[in-house]
């Protein structure tokens, strides 16, 4: 038929075929085609996280690591969350992947302990369809009590699209989740909707600044000036703060210079396998 275009699956064997419709664009093709891989990545446990450093600021000193999701696809090679977190978003598969990271985070963090007898934190990024779902302390608390991570040691990283909806259930989630003892940061600050409002109702720690920001910072004076004041409102407010996509020593001093309290970025480190962070540290006699 002439309104039919062939694609050719490869996760469904060698020689057969799929059929579409030619209105289905290439988009969607890739949509469901990485949606079954999802479903399947997730049993074949071919997801494995990363972990990129965080540092203190005055100190140099290694406070913890974000765990950052990647696909182990066994013929892409390694993939992205940018190219499969938002159709597991737009699936809701996200849900159970972001049970998998919670929990294999916890697990790492419990090692970095073991292994090198000091603590490290885990940041970990929540997507808002986590929170929707409505049991996320519950799940936060599976994790935390199978891999008995000590819950300071946890920090849960929210995006402004979360805070934004402002429910009470999201309010009350929030809530339990800080009374559980977890941090809570706010991530790609700056970049959201920007309505610094929940702020006051909602108990956060930290503001992540968003890389955009911080890339540039040294010569870019409207970059400088929105870092800057991002700075002094958290610190008025009892916030701290950590910039993100720290690439050079540059951006680093006038970071310092405006008393950023954490930074992150290649500068430091690349998001790095489980075995090369514990090299990391080690390495740097934490
Ligand atoms: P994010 O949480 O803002 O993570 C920071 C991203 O910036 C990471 O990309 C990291 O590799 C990258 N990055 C760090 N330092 C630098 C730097 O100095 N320069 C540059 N150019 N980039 C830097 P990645 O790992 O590709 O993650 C992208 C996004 O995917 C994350 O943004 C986060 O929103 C999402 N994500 C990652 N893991 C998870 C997860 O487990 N669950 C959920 N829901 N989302 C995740
Ligand atoms: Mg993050
Ligand atoms: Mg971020
Ligand atoms: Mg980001």
């Amino acid at each position: 038929k002439a309104d039919m275009a062939m694609y050719r699956s490869k996760e469904s064997g060698r020689n057969t075929y799929r059929f579409f419709n030619e209105e289905m664009n290439d988009d969607a093709v890739a949509q469901v085609t990485l949606f079954s891989g999802l479903r399947r990545a997730l049993d074949a446990r071919q997801f494995v996280l990363h972990y990129q450093p965080q540092l203190e600021m005055g100190s140099g000193r290694l406070l913890g690591a974000e765990a950052l999701i990647r696909w182990n696809h066994p013929d892409l090679g390694l993939v992205y969350p940018g190219r499969f977190i938002p159709v597991a978003e737009e699936t809701g598969l996200i849900a159970e992947i972001g049970d998998w990271v919670l929990h294999e985070a916890c697990a790492e963090a419990v090692e970095w302990r073991r292994v090198l007898g000091q603590d490290l934190a885990v940041a970990v990024n929540l997507s808002a369809l986590q929170f929707k779902r409505g049991d996320i302390e519950k799940t936060v608390a599976e994790a935390l009590e199978a891999t008995g991570l000590d819950p300071s040691m946890l920090e849960l990283e929210l995006t402004e699209s979360i805070l934004i909806r402002d429910t009470e259930s999201i309010l009350a989630a929030v809530k339990r989740l800080k009374l559980m003892g977890i941090r809570l940061s706010i991530d790609d600050f700056g970049t959201g909707y920007s309505s610094l409002s929940y702020l006051k109702r909602f108990e956060v720690d930290k503001l992540k600044i968003d890389q955009s920001f911080v890339r540039d910072l040294a010569h870019n004076p409207e970059d400088a000036a929105i870092v800057r004041a991002i700075i002094q409102m958290a610190h008025s407010l009892g916030l701290k703060t950590i910039a993100e996509g720290v690439e050079n020593k540059e951006v680093l001093d006038l970071l310092r210079l405006y008393r950023c309290d954490e930074a992150q970025g290649y500068h430091f480190a690349r998001p790095l396998p489980a075995d090369r962070f514990l090299a990391f540290a080690a390495e740097r006699g934490i």
